[in-house]
């Protein structure tokens, strides 16, 4: 039986070292590690060989994160197209087949090579700064088929903290609830959906969610979690749930702390935030897209392009971990739109609108005026608001502060906003 709670899930860390290193220490520490694996790799990977020597890179180029530019970004689709000629692992993989202990299968179809020894930290970190403790029994309801999520990545890093693990997978939600009880169950691992689909269900059954289960910490991740959705998840169960951030390919990439505003990157991989059509790193506080760098010598993959558009920010997390933090994932980047050289994303434009529950239909209009861009908000309200002005600057803010420029607020009769309308429409014309 699980010890009675005595133990403070809200402090602490995973790897002290590490998450606490400062600024400059955390540069010189991941320098080397990039060195490191920029030798390794292209030793012992012919892909990332190839793509180096396509540029006339040799590795003693790459000296510094900023360095990491030069070389091409790896996208998705060129790593579908790379296996298909040379597979399984398209020439990317730094061992041999045979030293591998299993073989994923993500949707693309994308192979990926499982190590012997799972020696990834991030997910492991997460959990942790998200509650979990050694000796928390956990179900792990993500899907354990083919692709290496729940098997190779959750599994493994519930046991590096030294938590015991339930292999429930996904589905059955009746007899996840039955299971949850009777082995007293403190941890959920899964989609936030899913959860959900959990309370329903024991509500349905009749269960009391906080005395008739013992869920105290939930690491979701895969899907958008909604600020709404958590809250109601945790008041219901009377748990802590925090999410965290990663692909199949490359592992996590960033994880939430007790402090909830951002996601922390693990120290074992680089995230650049870059200008997706340049390739080029984009500072703090610019949207762009997420390009990662692991050090995992079994799958070296170096500025990996993830498709996933975030903000990057290095200001203080009061937890006291250091590590820059992903502000949000905004969505991908196939459906942003570059306005005055930044990237605003539908996402963003969901965001400021979810901030006035006065507002009841929008979207925003990019145009091209005396060669500049313009943005407007155009927005419909529930009703009559008593200082329109004021509210209209309070959006304007919003739209400072969430997009990272400048826009103008309209408020336009009801019924001018068509249903479905796309959320970013660009009347630009370029002639
Ligand atoms: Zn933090």
């Amino acid at each position: 039986m699980p010890k009675p709670e005595v133990m403070d899930r809200t402090v602490g860390f995973f790897k002290k070292n590490l998450e606490t290193m400062l600024h400059k220490k955390r540069i010189e520490y991941h320098s080397q590690k990039l060195r490191g694996i920029v030798q390794y790799a292209y030793k012992n990977s012919q892909a990332f060989k190839n793509k180096m020597d396509s540029v006339g890179l040799k590795p003693k180029d790459i000296q510094t994160i900023k360095d990491l530019e030069k070389i091409p970004i790896t996208k998705k689709a060129e790593l579908v197209e790379l296996q298909k000629k040379n597979p399984p692992f398209g020439g990317f993989e730094g061992v041999p087949v045979n030293e591998l202990r299993r073989i994923f299968i993500s949707p693309g179809p994308i192979y990926e090579p499982g190590e012997m020894e799972y020696n990834e930290l991030g997910w492991a970190q997460g959990m942790y700064a998200g509650g979990f403790r050694p000796g928390d029994i956990a179900i792990n309801t993500f899907s354990y088929h083919m692709v290496p999520f729940a098997l190779h990545m959750v599994d493994n890093s519930l046991h590096r903290i030294g938590c015991i693990s339930i292999p429930t997978g996904v589905g059955n939600t009746e007899q996840q609830v039955n299971i949850l009880k009777n082995l007293k169950a403190n941890g959920f691992c899964g989609t936030p959906s899913f959860l959900l689909n959990i309370a329903e269900k024991a509500e349905e059954m009749k269960f009391d969610l906080k005395k008739g289960l013992n869920l105290k910490v939930g690491f979701v991740a895969a899907e958008m979690l909604p600020e709404s959705l958590r809250s109601k998840l945790e008041e219901k169960f009377g748990m802590i749930i925090r999410q965290a951030y990663g692909t199949a390919d490359i592992g996590c990439l960033g994880y939430e702390c007790m402090k909830k505003n951002g996601m922390h990157i693990p120290d074992d991989k680089i995230v650049e935030i870059v200008d997706p059509e340049a390739g080029k790193q984009l500072g703090p506080g610019k949207t762009g897209e997420i390009v990662a760098t692991t050090f995992n010598k079994v799958y070296p993959l170096i500025r990996f392009g993830t498709g996933d558009l975030s903000i990057l920010t290095e200001t203080p997390c009061p937890c006291g971990r250091t590590s820059p933090r992903l502000l949000k994932i905004l969505g991908r980047v196939d459906q942003a739109t570059k306005v005055r050289g930044l990237f605003v994303h539908p996402g963003q434009v969901n965001e400021v609108a979810s901030r006035y529950p006065q507002i009841s239909k929008y979207y925003t209009v990019i145009k091209r005026k005396e060669d500049k861009d313009e943005m407007i908000f155009k927005i419909e309200l529930k009703e009559e608001v008593p200082q329109p002005e004021k509210l209209k600057q309070e959006i304007e803010q919003s739209i400072r502060d969430v997009m990272k420029i400048r826009g103008d607020v309209q408020f336009v009769p009801e019924g001018t906003i068509p249903e479905g309308a796309k959320k970013i429409e660009d009347q630009r014309t370029w002639e």
